[in-house]
């Protein structure tokens, strides 16, 4: 799997990647966080793209996956 580089802060010219607050999550919104500079502590709101993208990875789907499911009966 390849890592999701987080990007980079619009405010700040040379900083570091953004961290990834995810202290707002909930359980019925997994995809209620934001992008945290560490440098001008500032929050932004993530794209759609990213939303999607760093919410359930790359793939689309999170671990647990059902297509190893042992209760899958073969015919
Ligand atoms: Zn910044």
């Amino acid at each position: 799997m390849p890592m999701l580089t987080p990007p980079s802060c619009p405010a700040c010219p040379d900083s570091q990647p953004l961290w990834k607050d995810i202290t707002q999550i909930t359980e019925r919104m997994p995809d209620n966080w934001f992008w945290y500079c560490a440098n001008c502590k500032r929050l932004w709101r993530p794209s759609a793209e990213h939303k999607e993208l760093f919410t359930h990875g790359p793939s689309g789907r999170s671990s647990g996956s059902v297509q190893c499911d042992p209760r899958v009966s073969r015919d």
